[in-house]
């Protein structure tokens, strides 16, 4: 007997969806079409192809850090890491989609651990939401302040071993992809950023998933004869492509394209944020405004931002001392813990709760304050992107040759000098040509951040949908005017020769 066909969204959902659609109603870009390009994505071992350089060359900064030079300036592990892993990462989310994800070197580690050993225990249903990576990824943030990470390649090596260690505990004990959904800061940053890329995992013809008996996108192809043995996995992050919507989770892994057996899903092109406009049922995740913890997530990923660049301007430390005076505190801890409970946990619910008290009041939206505020947090995830991109994209940009002398360096201590003498006086481009950079990096998050409150305020408030923006459209601006005022405070160059 055949399968009823699977339901995709309802009729009000779909009409969440028609902006979306409008913008795409040509035929969207796919990547997996483009030649050269898409055979070589589409290849079965694509992934591994890139995991395998990232896994050598964290091997390599793990030796480096352990053993090279302390200066972290002259060390690959502290450049490569503080300068340009995180400015590739954002400017290619920005570009094209989770990259890093795809090519996780960690994830490269995690499955030739599989090969062995099969996890027995499915993840705890009580931990089965983003609050313990939220927390994960707070802690890296203030750890990263705390420690100075950028200035120690040996703790910086540590972090990177870490990481190896934690994946292969958590996905050793654990089935499916549960290190990935619920544990991984790295990977929750990617996710709710990738939430403003360009390109998204979906499938080609939802007619054909329709009609479709296997569904071995989710479930994984399996062998004809013997249904146990699995011959592809199918999504790890449990989300199932026809139901699937956006970014959220989704690790660009494309085991879903090669599960498929109709060859039925692409990288489609789509409207950049576009997602966070609507409120479908998500497959994996169900609809964003029930989900309190990915709101926080936004949240964390947006007020984080601030907090991360605040820790390098010089009004940092002005703020640090006068509390260490006052309240006589012995350790940086101390006064660092207060500032970041005011900027990513004080700040955003006072913001947060009155603009969701002005909308309830002003725009008469029925829901509780509370519901107001988790539905409209997703609107601040561009502008924080934006943040991001900007200040990584700072360090990435004015650091960006950095990478040449610290490797001939390390070559040469190696006793290999075959790269020449460092050229330690190799930056980057110059600041008058990064700021402009900035700027319109943020300009752009402002731009997405408002598009997605007005899409918002249309849908929550049919009457008076400006009375209902008009409170998310002023918190945008008056964050957006802190982001400019700490991108033009003198930044502390860290792990470059200029370093302060
Ligand atoms: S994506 Fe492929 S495997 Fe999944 S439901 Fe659609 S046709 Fe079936
Ligand atoms: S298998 Fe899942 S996580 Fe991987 S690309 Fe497909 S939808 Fe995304």
């Amino acid at each position: 007997m055949s399968k009823p066909p699977v339901v995709l969204f309802s009729a009000a959902e779909q009409e969440g969806h028609a902006g979306e659609e409008e913008f795409l109603e040509a035929q969207p870009f796919d990547l997996l079409a483009v030649p050269v390009i898409g055979p070589l994505l589409r290849w079965r071992h694509s992934r591994t192809l890139l995991q395998i350089p990232l896994f050598v060359l964290s091997m390599v900064m793990i030796l480096e850090g352990l053993l090279g030079p302390t200066l972290s300036p002259k060390n690959l592990a502290t450049v490569l890491t503080w300068v340009h892993f995180r400015g590739v990462l954002v400017l290619a989310i920005l570009c094209a989609g989770n990259l890093f994800c795809f090519s996780c070197p960690f994830m490269l580690a995690r499955n030739f651990m599989r090969k062995w050993i099969h996890p027995r225990f499915t993840w705890p249903r009580r931990l089965r939401n983003k609050w313990l990576s939220i927390a994960l990824f707070v802690g890296v943030l203030f750890g990263y302040e705390l420690f100075g990470l950028w200035a120690s390649p040996w703790l910086t090596a540590w972090v990177i071993l870490g990481y190896f260690a934690a994946i292969l505990i958590v996905d050793g004990l654990f089935k499916h992809g549960a290190f990935c959904k619920y544990v991984c800061p790295i990977g929750q940053f990617n996710f709710i950023a990738s939430t403003a890329s360009p390109l998204e995992v979906a499938v080609r013809d939802q007619e054909v998933c329709d009609s479709c008996q296997t569904r071995d996108c989710i479930r994984g192809r399996r062998e004809p004869a013997s249904p146990l043995v699995v011959l592809q996995r199918g999504c790890e992050l449990a989300l199932f492509q026809p139901a699937k919507v956006g970014n959220m989770d989704c690790t660009f892994c494309l085991d879903c394209v090669h599960a498929c057996p109709h060859d039925n899903v692409g990288i489609l092109s789509r409207l950049p944020a576009g997602e966070l406009m609507s409120d479908p049922l998500r497959s994996g995740i169900g609809r964003f405004s029930r989900r309190n913890d990915i709101a926080a997530l936004a949240l964390v990923f947006c007020f984080g931002a601030l907090m991360n660049a605040f820790g390098m301007v010089s009004p940092v430390y002005t703020a640090e001392s006068w509390l260490e005076r006052t309240l006589h505190f012995h350790s940086r801890a101390g006064a660092l813990g207060i500032l970041f409970t005011a900027v990513i946990l004080v700040e955003p619910a006072i913001l947060l709760g009155a603009a969701a008290w002005i909308t309830r009041a002003w725009a008469g939206v029925k829901s509780g304050w509370l519901a107001i505020a988790v539905r409209y947090a997703y609107a601040l995830s561009p502008l924080g992107f934006g943040m991001w991109l900007a200040h990584y994209g700072f360090h990435f940009f004015t650091g960006l040759y950095t990478i040449v002398p610290v490797t001939q360096n390390a070559f040469a201590e190696l006793g290999w000098p075959i790269l020449g003498d460092p050229r330690w006086t190799l930056v980057g481009l110059p600041k008058t040509v990064v700021e402009p950079i900035e700027f319109g990096f943020l300009l752009l998050g402002l731009a997405g951040s408002l598009l997605v409150a007005w899409g918002l305020a249309q849908d929550d408030a049919e009457q008076h949908p400006l009375r209902a923006f008009a409170p998310w459209g002023v918190l945008c601006v008056i964050l957006f005017v802190c982001c400019v005022w700490l991108m033009t405070q003198p930044m502390d160059m860290r792990a470059t020769m200029l370093a302060g």
